[in-house]
């Protein structure tokens, strides 16, 4: 089936991914648009066979990419973290722009950026793309909040320091676990989930980072335990402080999640969603407070 001309997705593969090697030549971009139904990507390329590879998935509003510094510098961490080679951000930055760019105009749209290690036993060459398309509607969760249940990740708190070569807090291709657990979520009669270490702190969600309001203070699990730094998380973050909240990244016992007064996920799909249950328990929330949180992420332009 071909979608229509105005939910097409747009595909540019990028050509110039790594750092480094000769300049581009006179009006060479480095990327080029290919039809987004065609088969380009190599059956042996290491990010199909092994998950092997890093990615972002980023908001695009009006045409603008929210947050596409952030996420250009969680790209390469994630990179360096896999031993990739150093990526050209420049090259991926403008690869970016034009997917945004070239999709037909649309109040919201998703843009995924991959970067694999290539085709195995091939020469070591990234294979890189970055897709735009229709954003999945997550407005009932806004509005009705989610179900989440926590489930335990079996990892301590701080594995990122014990066992660096497991690369929690890389954005990894292997998001097969990440995925598993929204079906048991689902079993439970749940949305979504919360991760745990095995030490009993709250971490984030399989695609979202977690929020918690205590008070006027409002608190992310510290980026240090093997987790993402979210870049939607820290656009709430300075759209608190200017509101004259408090706002910390600390370890977060699980106990002190259950106490919080609100709790939400936040990412740069579903922008953020109040959780209005864990693990069957109702969590209270505020309605017009998570809307204009909510309003506040989607009016983000940069
Ligand atoms: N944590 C995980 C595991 C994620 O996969 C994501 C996003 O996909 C996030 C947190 C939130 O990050 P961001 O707000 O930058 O989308």
């Amino acid at each position: 089936m071909t979608d229509s001309p105005a939910s097409a997705p747009v595909l540019v593969l990028i050509d110039k991914v790594t750092a480094g090697g000769p300049p581009l030549a006179e009006g060479e971009t480095g990327w080029h648009v290919v039809d987004a139904h065609e088969p380009v990507i190599d059956v042996a390329d290491l990010g199909v066979t092994r998950g092997d590879g890093v990615f972002e998935g980023l908001g695009v509003a009006d045409g603008a990419i929210q947050a596409l510094e952030p996420h250009l510098r969680r790209l390469a961490r994630s990179a360096a973290m896999l031993d990739l080679p150093e990526l050209d951000l420049d090259v991926v930055r403008e690869a970016c722009l034009a997917s945004a760019r070239l999709h037909a105009p649309a109040p919201f749209l998703l843009q995924k950026l991959v970067v694999t290690r290539g085709v195995e036993g091939g020469d070591g060459t990234p294979t890189a793309w970055v897709r735009t398309d229709a954003m999945p509607d997550h407005s009932h969760e806004r509005r009705d909040g989610i179900a989440v249940v926590a489930l335990d990740r079996g990892y301590r708190h701080d594995v990122a320091q014990t066992s660096p070569w497991l690369l929690q807090g890389a954005k990894t291709l292997s998001y097969a676990v990440n995925k598993s657990v929204l079906r048991e979520a689902a079993r439970r009669g749940a949305d979504d989930v919360i991760f745990v270490s095995s030490d009993g702190y709250a971490l984030e969600g399989p695609s979202a980072s977690l929020i918690a309001r205590f008070g006027d203070r409002f608190v992310t699990p510290s980026t240090d335990q093997g987790i993402l730094e979210g870049t939607t998380q820290a656009a709430v973050f300075e759209t608190l402080e200017a509101l004259g909240h408090k706002t910390a990244y600390e370890l977060l016992p699980m106990e002190s999640v259950r106490a919080a007064d609100a709790l939400w996920l936040a990412s740069s799909g579903r922008q953020i969603s109040p959780i209005s249950s864990l693990d069957g328990v109702p969590v209270a929330f505020d309605r017009d407070f998570s809307q204009d949180l909510a309003d506040a992420m989607e009016a983000r332009r940069d």
